[in-house]
């Protein structure tokens, strides 16, 4: 089940912007943050990153096709100490995470791949939202 209240409480919690809790935050919510990243693209809250990606084919973890899913995630995989290109269950799995230094989501819009979250943060990434 996805908690996005839990999601909103962590995100308005400051300690968990440190590098540490940062991780434990991405993993926990990693669900949540993958739907709602699509959903946001999807009623076009998030635009296209039109900039050329090398992507992914398949799965590197079970082998399906990530292009008919429409969407992957190039990031860390737990406990391995290695990058995969991921199918959203291997994702949810195994996957350490959405964010910059943890893993990309990447979205295909029948048109090419975009990265929808978790690429290089802008200089807004540091900007305090109160
Ligand atoms: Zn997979």
């Amino acid at each position: 089940m996805l908690d996005y209240d839990g999601l909103g409480a962590a995100l308005a919690d400051k300690s968990n912007l440190a590098d540490g809790p940062r991780g434990k935050l991405l993993d926990t919510f990693k669900h949540e943050i993958a739907t709602l990243m699509i959903g946001l693209r999807r009623i076009q809250v998030v635009g296209r990153n039109d900039r050329p990606v090398d992507t992914a084919k398949i799965c590197d973890l079970c082998d399906c096709p990530v292009e008919e899913a429409r969407v992957y995630i190039d990031g860390k995989v737990k406990r391995a100490g290695v990058w995969a290109n991921m199918c959203l269950p291997c994702f949810l799995e195994r996957g350490s995470g959405i964010g910059w230094g943890v893993g990309q989501l990447y979205w295909h819009d029948g048109l090419g791949w975009q990265c929808l979250a978790g690429g290089p943060p802008g200089p807004a990434a540091d900007d305090e939202i109160d």
